[in-house]
């Protein structure tokens, strides 16, 4: 018992999930979106994990860098570009492709002196209006990018869903006509598709896809399993009951005396809160895996622990091995006990946390 709680990381799960992916796209190439130090699943073990990859992609510039720190020699794409000729001169050094999707970065380029000819990613807003040029503007953008004194090594074309998690929502059949209309004919590199339009619609996988979510073993979509899709959750958050107790009828358990037994119990204090990434929206009733049984946990989730109710299960006692997601008990399930989604609770799991790559 050296580590109390511990995220273990599969990485043969890991392949097996982009070998999946690829399927569903065979004509794609993939870029893995390892963002958010890979979803919280550790940025440079991830992607060494990955060699069958053909991009990464990457929100931030450090995280670019960390990776050609550890090596990695495949593409990597900054998907919010760069804001400075420092950050452009940086993106050259270390040959990152850029998205650009504001009038700034256009001019960016204008004004650089690098010799290095970027792969630019061209991002168009079909709807989201987050990132990305109008389609009316697009045109003049793509003008003037290909005007470049020094001109793109290539320039691809991106959009991005806001709705593809729903199945058949007319505002993704939208977003996919607009791209298509605007881009068809271009004889231009194209990438639309997150987890849900790879996995949800057939016209969002073009050229590249760009998997996050399912490349960890998650289902896009609320209603339907990871196995379903034939996906192997990466991630298993693995904790140890620190103590059993008894706890008689009427007496309250942790702060705020939030849960009260209904009848003479056993409750077992399981390490992980919300200092470990644990939300504390997480309330009584959500399902702990405690020795591989379903337990519910009980009372408020503290920054350290949590209480669960294991009056149904005697065998528990301190050292018992507990899962709070992952192989077994799917992240999501606990997500929709917490009102978020499965990539926030993977993202919070907290750098206190041991990952243990296997
Ligand atoms: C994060 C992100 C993705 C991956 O999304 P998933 O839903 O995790 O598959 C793809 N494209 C862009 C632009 C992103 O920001």
């Amino acid at each position: 018992m050296t580590q109390l709680i511990r995220a273990i990381i599969d990485s043969s799960a890991l392949k097996s999930n982009l070998r999946q992916i690829r399927a569903k796209a065979p004509g794609s190439r993939v870029m893995a979106v390892v963002k958010a130090n890979a979803y919280g699943h550790g940025l440079v073990p991830t992607a060494l994990a990955l060699p069958e990859a053909d991009a990464f992609a990457v929100a931030r510039l450090e995280e670019g860098i960390a990776l050609r720190e550890a090596g990695i020699r495949q593409e990597i794409v900054l998907l919010e570009g760069v804001f400075s000729s420092e950050q452009l001169a940086e993106a050259a050094r270390q040959r990152f492709e850029i998205v650009v999707h504001d009038p700034l970065q256009v001019a960016l380029l204008e004004r650089s002196a690098a010799e290095h000819r970027f792969v630019v990613w061209l991002k168009v807003d079909t709807g989201m209006n987050r990132l990305g040029f109008r389609t009316e503007d697009f045109g003049a953008v793509l003008a003037r990018v290909r005007a470049l004194a020094r001109p793109p090594a290539e320039v691809r074309l991106m959009t991005h869903l806001a709705r593809a998690d729903e199945r058949d929502c007319p505002m993704t059949r939208m977003q996919l006509e607009r791209f298509d209309a605007l881009t068809h004919g271009l004889g231009l590199a194209r990438s639309i598709g997150n987890s849900a339009g790879i996995l949800g619609w057939e016209e969002a996988r073009g050229e590249w896809i760009r998997p996050g979510l399912a490349l960890y073993g998650i289902s896009p979509f609320s209603q339907e399993s990871s196995a379903g899709f034939g996906l192997i959750p990466v991630m298993t958050l693995a904790s140890t009951v620190i103590t059993v107790r008894r706890v008689p009828r009427g007496e309250s358990v942790g702060y705020g005396g939030a849960w009260t037994a209904p009848h003479d119990s056993r409750i077992a204090i399981v390490a992980g809160g919300y200092g470990d990434g644990l939300l504390r929206s997480l309330s009584t009733g959500t399902p702990v895996l405690v020795n591989g049984r379903r337990a519910p946990l009980v009372g408020r989730v503290a920054m350290d622990m949590i209480a669960v109710d294991v009056s149904g299960l005697p065998e528990v006692e301190v050292g018992t091995r507990c899962v709070l997601w992952g192989r077994g008990l799917e992240v999501s399930e606990l997500a929709a006990h917490a009102g978020t989604v499965a990539y926030e609770l993977l993202c919070g799991v907290r750098a206190r946390v041991p990952r243990e790559v296997i």
